[in-house]
């Protein structure tokens, strides 16, 4: 299986070297270079298989000779046993034809577990076998940067760098990153916003004298090996609703486009899904391009779903690379007009993104409205980002197809949101109860990159 960049001039690489890299030379995001195919029969032998089992099955293909088949098998049984829920992404019915899907069960409470974990571990295995050591710096708008310490503190072969936006984000997301007391791990306050921290990042990468001497590494979700591990519970949520039978549609709290993307992954390997909905909150570029009216860059607005509040939407960038025939030149020349404010889609490439993509926005009222409706019709308890999902998944379902809403983080996450919302304070699960007594270790960092390069160098172990 092999790799290319969506802006045509990095070098092609298998799914390791995709995977430890991130972000492409050129700047380009790796894709598949064809995507593999499960017909009906391999659809309908998913059923009623564990979690593990329909991972190994839809993600096998993507990893070629990388992995051994045992290897593969470890790996997926190692980033899940720490799971709080055994069906790993349970289903639960919230209306006819309305289902939500738990993604906030791993040991972070958001979805981007379900790739952390597994990236971790696949990373343990090459960079064991290569005897490698990796720095590895991501940004965070919360979720992210949590996830991703989570699954690398304590391993031998990465220091793990986090930066995030000080004092955007919440206080559970915070004290994730700022207790873990394993001395390979970094939280990094800046001064900024998220998409900022999403700047510096990008200008790291693009430092390549930096970017060889610390064995950069980026776990983003612009990373191969996180969306193909959110292209799973596509699957084993659709089966159990009834696919390869009958159509299901899918609406996703959306930011990077990370998680969405992963859904028109399964869709293209063959899963029959009608609509793939995203849903955005007051930061509406996404649906706004959607609608039609180009993609135009504005201030984000701090909301009450703060992992998606964002102007430049990384993945993005790879579905229109498929959107315009898979011609790196045209998202070259998109990006750099990004860079200087925003562009317009073609026409041809607008109606193939149509033909993937719906869309919708919840502004803050409708969110905490939806929390408090939703808690009262059938006793869940939403998150706010699952909100703005529910409350666009609601305009968009069409009887006989049912309607799967991607719940992407647990409640206890967004305490005070939720609280004001629902007027009941959601508990941390028993087993991060103590999370708020344990101390805080984090450096404050400004919005600049030779100061962030030479933090990093200086606290790299060695
Ligand atoms: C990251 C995140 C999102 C957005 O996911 P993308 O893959 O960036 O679109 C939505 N909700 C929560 C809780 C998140 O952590």
């Amino acid at each position: 299986m092999r790799y290319i960049s969506t802006r045509g001039t990095a070098p092609v690489l298998n799914f390791e070297e995709a995977m430890l890299t991130g972000l492409a030379r050129d700047g380009g995001l790796y894709v598949p270079e064809v995507i593999p195919q499960m017909g009906v029969a391999d659809i309908a032998r998913l059923e009623g298989l564990s979690y593990e089992a329909i991972a190994y099955r839809v993600m096998r293909p993507f990893v070629g000779g990388v992995f051994t088949d045992d290897e593969f098998e470890g790996i997926i049984a190692r980033a899940y046993a720490g799971f709080g829920h055994a069906a790993r992404a349970p289903l639960v019915q919230l209306d006819q034809g309305h289902f939500l899907l738990e993604l906030f069960h791993g040991p972070t409470l958001a979805f981007k577990d379900f790739a952390m974990q597994l990236i971790g571990q696949m990373f343990q295995t090459a960079l064991g076998r290569r005897g490698e050591r990796v720095t590895i710096v991501g940004a965070t708008s919360g979720d992210t940067g949590s996830a991703a310490i989570e699954a690398f503190r304590g391993l031998d072969n990465v220091d793990v760098f986090i930066l995030y936006p000080h004092g955007r984000i919440s206080e559970v997301q915070r004290r994730q990153m700022t207790t873990p007391v394993e001395s390979n791990v970094h939280a990094l306050a800046m001064d900024g916003d998220f998409d900022e921290c999403q700047a510096r990042l990008k200008d790291m990468f693009n430092d390549f004298a930096f970017r060889d001497e610390v064995k950069l590494a980026g776990v983003n979700s612009i990373n191969w090996g996180r969306v193909l591990a959110q292209v799973v519970y596509y699957f084993s949520a659709a089966v159990s609703v009834g696919a390869p039978h009958r159509p299901v549609s899918f609406t996703v709290p959306t930011g990077n486009f990370g998680d969405i993307f992963a859904g028109y992954i399964a869709k293209r390997m063959g899963l029959p899904i009608d609509k793939l909905v995203v849903a955005t909150n007051q930061n509406d570029i996404l649906d706004r391009c959607l609608k039609g009216q180009g993609y135009h860059k504005g201030a984000t607005v701090p909301s009450i779903s703060p992992s998606m509040d964002i102007q430049v939407s990384s993945n993005f960038e790879r579905a229109l690379f498929d959107a315009y025939d898979r011609e790196g030149p045209a998202i070259v020349q998109l990006m750099d007009e990004l860079k200087a404010g925003g562009f317009e889609v073609s026409q041809g490439a607008m109606q193939v993104l149509q033909s993937h993509y719906a869309s919708g926005r919840a502004s803050e009222d409708e969110t905490s409205a939806t929390i408090a409706s939703a808690l009262a019709t059938t006793g869940e308890l939403l998150c706010p980002h699952s909100a703005v999902g529910v409350k666009v998944a609601e305009e968009h379902r069409v009887t006989g197809t049912p309607m799967i809403t991607l719940a992407t983080a647990h409640p206890a996450k967004f305490p005070d949101a939720v609280e004001q919302a629902a007027t009941q304070r959601p508990p941390l699960p028993p087993r991060m109860a103590d999370l708020y007594e344990r101390a805080e270790r984090v450096s404050r960092v400004p919005n600049d990159l030779q100061a962030l390069i030479s933090h990093i160098k200086g606290h790299r172990a060695a």
